[in-house]
């Protein structure tokens, strides 16, 4: 797999999983057609539901190539081997699905709701146990992992509360008590984070935030190192159809060669922000991890409150969703099914890659609504 993205050295090291290129350009080159005259630099959008038998396609629904380009590159930057899935819930919800009936899943207490709601419908129906945890608090963690635990579920920092967790210590204490980790790593990107690196067993995301990035495509994917674990995915999407639409790979992978440039630009105007929303009287606390591009704060006067900001910014654009080009906001209690323990104040900022002068008025000026409690 990273042997095609340098087809004169072959491109790997002694460890099989690192690039011989730095992660950036792995951005800009995984999963293009061969260096050949006539071949596109792109790879083609390929709209097939069938395919000529006797190859590896076969089906529409099995695989596709531009699906394969877009897998080949998120796996490269992973670390391991990725598969494409319709949503990042299709992608989630297709590796809980490997639990066995009975088993338990230790998860974050703030992981993203869907996921929180996807576990509470496998518990109602008696498929799964779960156990919540603060998954920035290792000692709790490490305490839930007895013998019936299955799977560890880390979402790292978690949406929108963004804790941390200490993934390698949790992957360590996980794996002596004969625990499979998954990671979801959404928000972190593996530009800023390679949870395969530090012994996680899967990773998923939801390409629909930055890996994608320009809120035009819902996609998600899963990327393990583990043969066994790739083909047992590989073999529930097939079942249950959770595949992605073509075009939407294919805007995933056109939008992937530019993460790094969005991430570095998204993470310095987070920072920036952070330190300035600090000192505005409207602002009672900022989270913000101390990387990537997501930040919260939570608003003086709760609910009503943090309305107004949402309500009054004209730049910062009122949606859910994340991980785009252009800077948005969401105060998360106005959904029904986000986790009580969000402050109703919360407001989550996904910051974008506009000028950050530009953006700090715009916000600002709303902030300077907020009537003083
Ligand atoms: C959005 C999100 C998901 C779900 O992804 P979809 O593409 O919306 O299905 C899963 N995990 C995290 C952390 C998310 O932010």
């Amino acid at each position: 797999m990273l042997r095609s993205l340098v087809p004169d050295n072959g491109g790997v090291t002694a460890d099989a999983h690192r690039p011989r290129m730095s992660l950036p350009t792995v951005a800009v080159k995984a999963g293009r057609p061969p260096n050949e005259p006539d071949r596109p630099l792109n790879h083609p959008l390929v709209m097939a539901s069938t395919y000529v038998a006797g190859g590896e396609f076969e089906y529409g629904r099995y695989a596709n190539p531009t699906w394969a380009a877009l897998e080949e590159a998120v796996g490269a930057l992973e670390g391991g081997r990725a598969l494409a899935f319709g949503s990042g819930m299709a992608a989630v919800s297709t590796v809980l699905d490997l639990v066995t009936p009975g088993e338990t899943v230790v998860a974050a207490r703030h992981c993203y709701q869907g996921t929180l709601v996807q576990l509470a419908s496998l518990e109602q129906r008696g498929l799964v146990r779960i156990v919540l945890v603060d998954i920035d608090d290792t000692e709790q963690v490490v305490a839930a992992l007895g013998d019936q635990v299955a799977l560890l579920w880390i979402e790292s920092p978690t949406n929108p509360a963004l804790e941390v967790a200490d993934i390698p210590a949790l992957c360590e204490a996980a794996h002596a008590a004969g625990v499979r980790v998954v990671v979801d790593n959404t928000f972190a990107t593996p530009l800023l984070q390679r949870p395969l690196d530090s012994g996680a067993d899967v990773v998923v995301h939801s390409g629909t935030k930055y890996i994608a990035g320009h809120s035009d495509a819902v996609i998600g994917l899963v990327v393990t190192r583990d043969d066994q674990i790739h083909d047992a995915v590989d073999g529930k999407r097939r079942t249950m159809g959770a595949l992605p639409g073509t075009l939407e790979a294919w805007l995933a992978l056109r939008g992937l060669r530019t993460l790094h440039l969005r991430v570095e630009r998204a993470q310095s105007n987070a920072a920036d922000l952070a330190r300035r929303l600090a000192q505005h009287p409207a602002v009672d606390r900022v989270r913000y991890p101390g990387f990537g591009g997501i930040l919260a704060i939570e608003i003086n006067g709760g609910a009503d409150q943090a309305d107004t900001v949402t309500r009054s910014t004209g730049l910062w654009v009122h949606a859910t969703s994340l991980g785009g080009v252009e800077s948005s906001l969401e105060r998360r209690r106005r959904w029904k099914s986000e986790s009580p323990s969000i402050p109703e104040g919360l407001v989550r900022l996904s910051v974008g890659v506009e000028d950050v002068e530009d953006l700090w008025r715009d916000l600002s000026q709303a902030l300077d609504l907020v009537v003083p409690a």
